[in-house]
Parts: C-alpha cells; sequence; structure tokens
C-alpha cells in the first residue's frame, strides 16, 4: 500500500512506496534548517530544529496531480537540490545533484497519513542525525544512526546494481538535467538564513 504526501495547499500530490524507503532519520544540520526558513516553513521542523525524513528511491516517488508546481533550490552551486512546492513552498524532498545516485530524502512534514501509519510504513523516527547543530540539546543515536547509514549505503548500492535510479521524477530521463533548473541561493542569502553556531 502507497502512503500519500501532498503539499499544504493540496495542489501538489503524490505517493510513495514503503517497499522502496531505506530508513528514517531526523536531521539537525544547518542547511536544513536554513532550507525551512528560506521558504518561511520553519512549521516543519520539530522542536529542537529537526527535519524528520524518510530515506528512500526516488523510484518509489511519483507525484500524481500538480506537479507543475514542483521547483527546487539549492543552497550553493553543487549542493543538494531541494525539492519544494512553488504554490505553498512546502519542503518536498532532497535529491544528490547526480541523478546516478538513487536517494531521495522525502520530508515527513508533507505526508498526510497519520503518524501511526506512516510509523508502520517507515519504522519510528528514532535515529538523529547531526545533533551537533540541533537548537536545543538532542542526545546522540550512535547505534541506530550507524546502522541507518549502513542501510542508506546499501540500499543505494542494491538500487544502483538494479538500474533503478534510471526512474526518478526529479530528472528528464536519460539526461541527468533536472526537470526544474534550480534556483542557487545567494550567500547572503544563504548566510542569513543558517542558524548560528549553538556550540
Ligand atoms: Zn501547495
Ligand atoms: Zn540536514
Amino acid at each position: 500500500m502507497t502512503i500519500a504526501l501532498q503539499c499544504s495547499c493540496g495542489h501538489l500530490q503524490g505517493t510513495l512506496e514503503p517497499r522502496d524507503a531505506y530508513a528514517r532519520v531526523v536531521c539537525y544540520c544547518r542547511d536544513c534548517q536554513a532550507y525551512a526558513r528560506l521558504l518561511g516553513r520553519e512549521d516543519v521542523l520539530d522542536a529542537c530544529g529537526g527535519s524528520d525524513i524518510v530515506a528512500m528511491q526516488p523510484a518509489g516517488l511519483r507525484f500524481t496531480a500538480g506537479a507543475d508546481r514542483l521547483t527546487c533550490l539549492s543552497l550553493s552551486p553543487r549542493g543538494p537540490l531541494r525539492w519544494h512546492s512553488a504554490c505553498c513552498n512546502t519542503p518536498l524532498a532532497n535529491t544528490a545533484r547526480d541523478p546516478r545516485l538513487p536517494y531521495a530524502g522525502v520530508l515527513v512534514a508533507c505526508i498526510t497519513a497519520d503518524p501511526s501509519a506512516t510509523d508502520r510504513a517507515f519504522g519510528p523516527a528514532r535515529v538523529a542525525v547531526n545533533t551537533g547543530s540541533a537548537t536545543r540539546a538532542v542526545r546522540p543515536t550512535r547505534r541506530h544512526t550507524a546502522a541507518a547509514v549502513c542501510r542508506i549505503g546499501a540500499g543505494v548500492l542494491l538500487a544502483k546494481l538494479r538500474h533503478r535510479h534510471r526512474d526518478t521524477p526529479f530528472f528528464i530521463a536519460g539526461t541527468s538535467r533536472p526537470v526544474v533548473e534550480p534556483r542557487i541561493v545567494a550567500r547572503a542569502e544563504r548566510e542569513a538564513a543558517t542558524p548560528a553556531d549553538h556550540g
């Protein structure tokens, strides 16, 4: 059974295939926080500045309506592509710049299933990464983190071996060109949105 996602206004809709998920992690890195701030969507962050993310094969994500509002930005000329809806600035997913890397980090905030259904499909959010930049103290989850990193690495490798990276809604088929030209955020704008070092 697929899990539905949509932007906040409902224009852009899609589905996720739980089978294609690698792991679920909450990322506290400054870039994920800056991204939410740039979109004016800090509401998607948890109380400690974390982004709850399902790491998965891009092939497991389908846009079923409103894909004309799909857009993306990047915090630097080589940084990951951060996909969101143009209609209501809902962050949707982060991908590598290179489609040969079958990775998409889908924001749980855009999943419409209730939390218990989301937990059943992708496991509970119990892996914290980049906890050093959390806005409040978050306990590192070393063992869970190591296991998740292994699952993501193995999943990416397996997806590549199966050539599943060719199936992606984010890149023009057979090319390395994203379906939307990313907006590269100017340095000053990025710095203004990046949280200060909390030590
Ligand atoms: Zn929308
Ligand atoms: Zn992050």
